[in-house]
């Protein structure tokens, strides 16, 4: 196994930094990883991982070779320059497909970049191709792909988690050092906890989602994957910022996320959520999760309950609320602009044909569900209710952080589960994203950390969420609890993919 393979962002990029090796050189190391153990994009076999829906080996090089020439030059390069960077397939690209995971996209190719793609590139980070998804983002297994499920770097029988799915088994997977998600109610955090790695959801705001297709455009949110929280956020500030092409993003400086990251957590009050534990928990999760607090608590921090009294309502709210935008957010795909057309005599036809045929279970069954709870007469009962449980979450929130500096739960209820075990029961799936819809209806940053393993050796994860515009003591606790435990990022067992490239074939 090629060491570049296991470094991690920052390592990576200060051997490039110093000239030990060129980013050309850990491109296509990454690349021949990716040619080992992911498959035919387009015809993956069931040892294979099937992280990325495209590879862009072509502009990776030119990328690549350009950081070189730039640095044999001279120039000052950013942090993360020459460090390869997985791309979930719902940014667009110039020169490469965007799909969202979704038939109705098959064969559009974006003629713009999207914001967070341009601030990558610009950054001096490789792009090595386009990840797997769920369909349009709807999802937590990344089944819901219309090219077929992405599977488990750790075991390769199991779902990495969704949506953001591809971009997780991308980096646990040893094919890309970092990845960039997106989270409407948990597709980062989620699959970071099923893959054993970082994964973060900024405040809402702070990404631009410029060029990011949309599926619920109050809650979308991009971040980073990452196998340390140093590297997590790093590439978070490369993305981070005001863009005035998206007029939700927050016009302000972002904070330096690195500053305090060492700070530890001695003197911090660490609340601990009532309403996100226990019942429904997996006894492994809950275990890890009680050894994450008396971590916490050897640590100088104090630990404190607290209580989101209406937590235990976010699921159904967020089930309103995200497919009400859904449905409407998607009615632009009428078979006029982009992607599928299938004909029919008129207009009206044509448009149903297309859907009918473009679109996966899922995303028909959101639309059908946001449209009704958007209709006249259903509209108070269903879409207004839910914004206002949504108002009174984010004022729990408020609430709590007056007692807390930051709040804690587990990421996940379980460990990644097995392929084709939920995917005939829509609510068992919903049933995943419990703990992490509260912090995306309230907007506020939570990032997923690797807290522990289960018997089976598969990875879990802790929630720390952090007030609005406070990401910097969100990754400042979830790096000491990272210092502390010395999770091991690297899959192994029984069922893992293969550690090296040679044992891949
Ligand atoms: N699993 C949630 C859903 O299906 C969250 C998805 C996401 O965050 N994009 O809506």
């Amino acid at each position: 196994m090629s060491e570049l393979l296991t470094l991690p962002a920052n390592e990576l990029a200060r051997r490039m930094q110093a000239g030990e090796v060129r980013a050309t050189e850990v491109a296509e190391a990454h690349l021949d990883r990716i040619a080992a153990v992911d498959g035919d994009p387009a015809a993956p076999g069931d040892r294979d991982v099937h992280a990325f829906l495209a590879v862009t080996r072509e502009s990776a090089l030119a990328q690549a070779a350009d950081v070189d020439a730039r640095r044999d030059r001279g120039e000052a390069l950013g942090p993360l320059a020459g460090v390869p960077l997985a791309l979930k397939d719902i940014f667009t690209m110039r020169g490469a497909p965007t799909t969202v995971g979704s038939r109705i996209l098959e064969g559009w190719h974006p003629p713009y970049d999207a914001t967070v793609t341009s601030r990558c590139i610009e950054a001096g980070l490789v792009i090595l191709g386009k990840t797997n998804m769920d369909e349009f983002a709807m999802g937590s297994s990344t089944e819901n792909s219309a090219f077929g499920p992405t599977r488990n770097p750790w075991d390769l029988d199991r779902v990495p988690g969704g949506s953001s799915g591809g971009s997780a088994a991308a980096v646990a997977g040893l094919m890309a050092p970092l990845a960039l998600g997106t989270d409407t109610g948990g597709s980062i955090r989620q699959p970071a906890a099923l893959t054993g790695l970082v994964g973060a959801k900024p405040t809402y705001g702070q990404v631009s989602r410029y060029g990011m297709v949309a599926f619920a455009s109050s809650l979308d949110q991009a971040g980073p994957f990452a196998r340390t929280v140093e590297d997590a956020a790093l590439l978070h500030q490369v993305i981070a910022g005001h863009d005035p092409a998206d007029s939700t993003s927050i016009n302000e400086p972002v904070p330096d996320l690195l500053v305090h990251l060492r700070s530890g957590v001695e003197g911090l009050r660490i609340g601990v959520v009532r309403e996100l534990q226990g019942e429904g928990y997996e006894p492994a999760v809950e275990a890890a999760f009680a050894d994450t607090l008396r971590r916490f608590e050897s640590l100088g921090a104090e630990i404190v309950e607290v209580s989101l009294p209406h937590a235990s309502y976010g699921l159904p709210a967020y089930y309103l609320v995200a497919p009400s935008e859904c449905s409407s957010n998607l009615a632009r795909f009428d078979g006029v602009r982009y992607g599928l057309r299938v004909d029919a005599p008129t207009a009206e036809e044509m448009n149903a044909a297309t859907r009918a045929a473009g679109f996966g279970p899922e995303v028909k069954r959101r639309i059908m569900i946001g449209t009704h709870a958007l209709s006249s007469g259903y509209f108070d009962a269903y879409y207004l209710q839910a914004s206002k449980v949504r108002t009174l979450i984010a004022r729990d929130f408020a609430a709590a952080f007056e007692q807390a500096d930051v709040l804690v739960s587990p990421t996940s209820p379980s460990v990644a589960f097995g392929l084709g075990t939920k995917t005939a029961d829509p609510l068992a799936m919903y049933l995943n994203d419990v703990a992490t819809v509260p912090a995306s209806l309230a907007g506020v940053p939570a990032v997923s950390v690797p807290n522990g393993t289960s018997d089976e050796g598969l990875p879990t994860g802790v929630q720390v969420m952090a007030p609005l515009l406070r990401d910097d003591l969100m990754y400042r606790v979830a790096w000491a609890l990272e210092q502390d435990l010395g999770f091991d990022p690297i899959p192994h067992g029984p069922n893992a993919v293969a550690a090296s490239a040679e044992g891949a074939r």
